[in-house]
């Protein structure tokens, strides 16, 4: 259960929580992805016009095909790579910068893609926001951390992170993305906010992704064996996708400028998490063990103790919860193969 938190609780409003506002014209980048797919059809369920930028390098059109159908005129999906250049027309009070492969499988096979990303797409996605005086929010990780010497960790630590490692291309570039943000903060007045974003999981990834939820998920489904890497005594923290977005959404809304962690304080072994999704699925999967990769975190558990009290924020989905949506969303693709 939950070390320092209760998923399901109802998060006490305190004294220091910000004011929310509301946006009128949202760019989402890299809109088409897992996780952009769910901002974009939350932000037009609270009314907000969506311009969708993504290249379909590790998303797809068909994340969002449904939004296009539901909301003909308020959202729009635009085919383009956020490193060549970046041009919206009409008024956007809000960047979401999102496009980035993501999944480590994804950034090892596209380091420079990874990198291009973090980098001259942050600088394209920041100068939207300077061009329209909009909110800009960077979707950062918890990857900045690295190998934490820290447990749990909170916004203050620095991290521990290998930038020659085979990981340097996404953590770095998500490090450097963080500092030219800010530097448009500091420099140019834009007004950005930055999310340290913990694991995440829920419909929509990829069942190839190389994650560890989707990967189980799917080798639990199939009745093949589920692969745990090294001992699988190694941590995670795992959020479900609706929580998270309400926490982006939160931190959007708030002024705030962050970094502020989102994710679900819940620590896992890997070990625990491939025995539940066994469970959850009914499968009779056996566990294996399998060799850990380089530089794989030991452990990973956010402190999220500041998005408590600045945003109001904490985890509603309790994990058994989410992780049955989850599997009756593979098995539906399954079905549908
Ligand atoms: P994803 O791969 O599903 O989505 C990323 C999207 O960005 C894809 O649709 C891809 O096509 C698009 N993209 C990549 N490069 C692009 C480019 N040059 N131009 C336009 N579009 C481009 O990954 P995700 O899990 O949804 O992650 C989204 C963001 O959240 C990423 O920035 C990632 O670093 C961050 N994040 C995710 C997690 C998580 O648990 N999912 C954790 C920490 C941070």
């Amino acid at each position: 259960m939950a070390l320092n938190d209760t998923p399901g609780a109802s998060a006490e409003p305190g004294p220091d929580v910000l004011p929310q506002r509301g946006f009128r014209r949202a760019v989402v980048t890299g809109g088409a992805g897992f996780l952009g797919s769910h901002l974009c059809e939350e932000l037009l369920a609270r009314g907000t016009e969506v311009v969708c930028l993504d290249s379909f390098l590790t998303g797809g059109p068909g994340n969002v095909a449904h939004l296009a159908e539901r909301y003909p005129t308020q959202f729009r999906m635009v085919r383009c790579d956020i490193t060549d250049f970046v041009h919206v027309p009409g008024e956007v009070d809000l960047v979401l910068h999102f496009a980035s492969p993501a999944s480590p499988i994804d950034y090892l096979q596209l380091p420079i893609e990874t990198l291009k990303v973090g980098s001259i797409g942050t600088l394209h996605a920041l100068g939207l926001a300077k061009e329209k005086g909009a909110r800009f929010l960077l979707a950062s990780t918890s990857e900045v951390y690295g190998d934490p010497q820290v447990h749990p960790q909170p916004e203050d630590y620095w991290g521990h992170v290998n930038p020659v490692g085979p990981r340097g291309v996404y953590d770095e570039a998500k490090r450097y993305g963080e500092a030219m943000t800010t530097a448009y903060r500091t420099t140019h007045d834009v007004d950005t906010a930055i999310v340290r974003i913990f694991n995440t999981y829920g419909p929509r990834m990829r069942p190839h992704d190389g994650r560890a939820i989707p990967t189980f998920v799917r080798q639990a489904l199939a009745g093949e064996p589920v692969t745990v890497a090294g001992d699988g005594l190694q941590t995670r923290s795992v959020c479900y996708v609706d929580d998270l977005v309400a926490g982006i959404l939160a931190l959007a809304g708030s002024g705030h400028p962050g970094p502020v962690n989102i994710g679900n304080p819940h620590e896992m072994t890997v070990r625990q998490i491939a025995e539940d999704v066994v469970a959850a699925t009914g499968s009779r999967s056996p566990v294996r063990f399998v060799e850990r990769p380089v530089d794989d975190p030991q452990v990973r558990r956010p402190d999220t103790a500041l998005a408590r009290r600045l945003l109001g924020w904490q985890p509603r989905v309790p994990w058994e919860q989410g992780l049955a949506s989850t599997v009756e969303w593979f098995a539906g693709l399954r079905q549908a193969a």
